[in-house]
C-alpha cells in the first residue's frame, strides 16, 4: 500500500473488537445473541480511524445531510 494515496492516512483499521473478523463474539451461557456480526463494525472488519470519520463527516456535510438525517444514518 506503499506510495499509493500517501497524502491520506488511514481512513480504516481491522477493527478492534471483533479482531477483524467481523464476527460477533459467542454469546455467553443464558444470554441472548442478537446478531451474528461484530455490533462495532457491523460485520465490515474494519472500522473506521479518527481520519476515517472526519472523512465521513466531511462527505455528510458535502452531501447537505441535515445533522438529523446524519445522526440516523451513522446510529440508525
Ligand atoms: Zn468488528
Amino acid at each position: 500500500m506503499h506510495g499509493h494515496n500517501s497524502q491520506l492516512p488511514p481512513l480504516e483499521e481491522p477493527c478492534t473488537a471483533c479482531g477483524g473478523t467481523g464476527d460477533a463474539p459467542p454469546a455467553r451461557p443464558g444470554e441472548m445473541q442478537t446478531s451474528l456480526n461484530c455490533a462495532t463494525c457491523k460485520g465490515h472488519k474494519v472500522a473506521p480511524t479518527a481520519a476515517g470519520q472526519q472523512l465521513l463527516d466531511f462527505v455528510q456535510r458535502r452531501l447537505g445531510l441535515s445533522e438529523k438525517e446524519a445522526h440516523r444514518s451513522m446510529f440508525g
